[in-house]
């Protein structure tokens, strides 16, 4: 008989197979595919003969996806337009899995569970969850409270009460491969050590999780946004630790937001889904507003720790040499810590020395040769780096414009020219630079953790990698270096994220005993962040917020579809993008915006333009770009991308 079977290659459509046995649908079989073969998955299954000569499967099933998996692939690929194979591809994450199947591991108990105390407010935010846990039914939840108050604690106890009967949770975290600490919160809570789901968690591990998941042994996974597609068979409850977090949207391949997707996996499971943060996204909020999720609002901070004091320092104001960057008011706060034997981080969201290397003889800056945008110069490395295509450069030492020599300048701060002020400033300080450069394994992470944690150090300057995570006590001030330097660009959500950024940021200031100290400094004190970041009321400024994208239309009180095209040659992805938009349908509910060039217009060689098209919130646009897409087929050498819901625009 003819059977269907979904590739994990990009195409939508299964393809036919000859079996002499009959599979029910979601079962994993390995199939000849060009010179290749490959595991794929019973897609429908098909009574009548074979028309032509078909290929025959290889193998008798290597297991079986539940139809909950089946269902989410087809949900995922229909709402992003990303062809159903390429879902695939992500749901059969370790397909050596079946080649060399690893020993299995038994979980290993550590030591009996440690069940904390709970707050009144927490056992009741905790009884709501568990409430619709015994309710069996789809639900999703916000649970909102300041870092501190025991939001963990919280969702936890919603995992005690699922393994005391029976289903799967997944709990999502950005930046997994950061969270030791959440790690072993996790296991002094339970007295085992969950499933880990990353890219950095070895191959035989993975292999071995996602087995045990086909057979249902598993209970606990903690994961990235890929976790998603596991194979879960009695998925419970999903929790999303800090949902307002920007890495949870997938940006290559198939294009998603893992937020968006778990509340869709948990309506699909009928689940229960448990949205976490201090700083809710706007879109998340909005949904509470609609009555779509459940508010839960943890109110202080548990153990009577209190919220930093947050200080603008405005540069305005302030005299300081050029190429300089800590303002006198910000050096005094850092002397006086280190005074009291406490511990300050800096923070700039710059990797490198200098963003920018500028010939002064003639104004000619260092670019990429391959992406429209500046070369960053890494003092450490003695190389300019590309951030977006790994180019390597140095500095010349003629100006290929000009023909001067030595007249190359490194313009503006990046952390190591950072580190090189604090360095002149307070000779005596002991510094550590954390950024994706310098940790580049979990090794050296937890090297530094450690080293900071047995207060070796007394400065931290580093990037976003250091936003979340970690608790070190002693830490006592931050120092936000360019509070404005995420603000400008043509991203919509810009104020959004650098308020989520700097509080996060900011909460690293002070827990327990210690109150915490925040200086901001800013060209722009009277900037709404600024102000909500001061007096710790988010209210206003997201309301305003709200205001701005509302008389829009964008999100989250409209749609967005995000359209790059991109190709080596300039005038073809031109014309492309113009014919695409002169055959656009028009609807009274959608709109077009474009084609212009992409921000970034050039990108690793290739040239990009960009259409965005936008809906109203009741007109989901798939279909319609269905029917418009089909009416100019793209030339073979232009690229398109397509992302539904765009979380960046570059
Ligand atoms: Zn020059
Ligand atoms: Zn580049």
């Amino acid at each position: 008989m003819r059977v269907s079977i979904l590739l994990p290659r990009p195409f939508n459509d299964p393809f036919d197979y000859e079996s002499a046995e009959d599979f029910p649908p979601g079962t994993i079989i390995k199939v000849p595919f060009g010179r290749q073969e490959l595991y794929g998955v019973v897609w429908t299954r098909n009574e009548t003969a074979p028309s032509q000569t078909l290929k025959a499967i290889k193998g008798a099933g290597e297991g079986q996806l539940p139809g909950v998996s089946l269902q989410f692939i087809d949900w995922v690929s229909d709402y992003t337009l990303a062809p159903r194979g390429q879902i695939l591809k992500m749901v059969l994450a370790v397909p050596e899995a079946f080649e060399a199947p690893p020993k299995a591991r038994a979980v290993a108990e550590i030591k009996p569970p440690e069940k904390p105390l709970l707050s009144p407010d927490q056992q009741q935010t905790a009884d709501r969850l568990i409430g619709s846990l015994e309710g069996k039914k789809f639900q999703t939840f916000l649970l909102e409270g300041v870092t501190g108050s025991g939001k963990t604690e919280v969702y936890f106890e919603a995992i005690d009460h699922l393994l005391q009967t029976e289903g799967q949770a997944l709990v999502m975290l950005p930046e997994i491969a950061l969270s030791a600490q959440w790690l072993q919160r996790f296991e002094t809570r339970f007295g085992f050590r969950p499933a880990l789901w990353h890219s950095a968690v070895p191959l035989a591990q993975r292999k071995a999780t996602f087995l045990a998941l086909l057979k249902g042994e598993v209970r606990v996974v903690v994961g990235a946004r890929s976790a998603l597609f596991l194979p879960f068979t009695n998925l419970k409850l999903l929790i999303v630790d800090e949902e307002h977090d920007g890495s949870y949207k997938q940006e290559e391949g198939a294009i998603y937001h893992g937020r968006d997707m778990a509340v869709v996996r948990a309506r699909l499971n009928q689940a229960t889904c448990v949205l976490a943060s201090a700083t809710p996204s706007l879109e998340t909020s909005v949904n509470v507003e609609a009555g779509k999720y459940q508010h839960l609002h943890l109110p202080s901070r548990f153990g009577g720790a209190q919220m930093p004091d947050v200080q603008i320092v405005d540069l305005r104001s302030v005299k300081m040499p050029s190429q300089t960057w800590i303002s006198p008011a910000l050096k005094k706060a850092l002397t006086e810590t280190l005074e009291r034997g406490e511990q300050a981080m800096l923070f700039l969201n710059r990797r490198g020395y200098a963003p920018l290397t500028l010939c002064h003889a003639c104004g000619n800056r260092i670019m990429c040769p391959q992406c429209s945008i500046s070369l960053v110069h890494h003092k450490a490395h003695g190389k300019l780096i590309c951030h977006h295509c790994g180019h390597l450069g140095v500095v010349p030492s003629v100006c290929p414009t000009c023909q001067e020599a030595d007249t190359y300048t490194a313009i503006g701060p990046g952390v190591e020219r950072i580190l090189e002020e604090v360095q002149t400033l307070l000779p005596e300080a002991r510094c550590a630079l954390l950024t994706s450069d310098h940790l580049t394994t979990p090794k050296k992470i937890e090297a530094c953790v450690a080293s900071i944690q047995n207060h070796e150090v007394d400065i931290l300057i580093g990037t976003q990698i250091m936003a979340k995570g970690h608790h070190f006590p002693l830490l006592t001030l931050v120092g936000i270096v360019d509070g404005d330097s995420a603000l400008s660009g043509s991203d919509l959500r810009a104020a959004e994220k650098s308020f989520h950024l700097l509080h996060q940021v900011s909460g690293r200031s002070g827990r327990e005993d210690k109150r915490g100290q925040v200086l901001i400094q800013t060209y722009l004190p009277d900037h709404p962040l600024m102000q909500a970041l001061k007096h710790q009321d988010q209210s206003q400024f997201f309301a305003l917020e709200a205001e701005q994208r509302q008389l829009h239309g964008f999100p989250p009180y409209g749609r967005l579809v995000g359209l790059i095209l991109s190709g080596k040659k300039e005038a073809e992805v031109q014309s492309t993008a113009r014919l695409l938009a002169r055959v656009f349908p028009q609807h009274p509910k959608a709109e077009l915006l474009g084609p212009t060039p992409a921000p970034l217009s050039y990108l690793r060689g290739n040239h990009r333009w960009r259409l965005l098209l936008k809906t109203t919130k009741d007109y989901p646009p798939q279909a319609l770009l269905r029917v418009w897409l089909q009416k100019a087929p793209l030339p073979p050498s232009v690229k398109l991308q397509i992302d539904v819901d765009p979380y960046s625009f570059f």
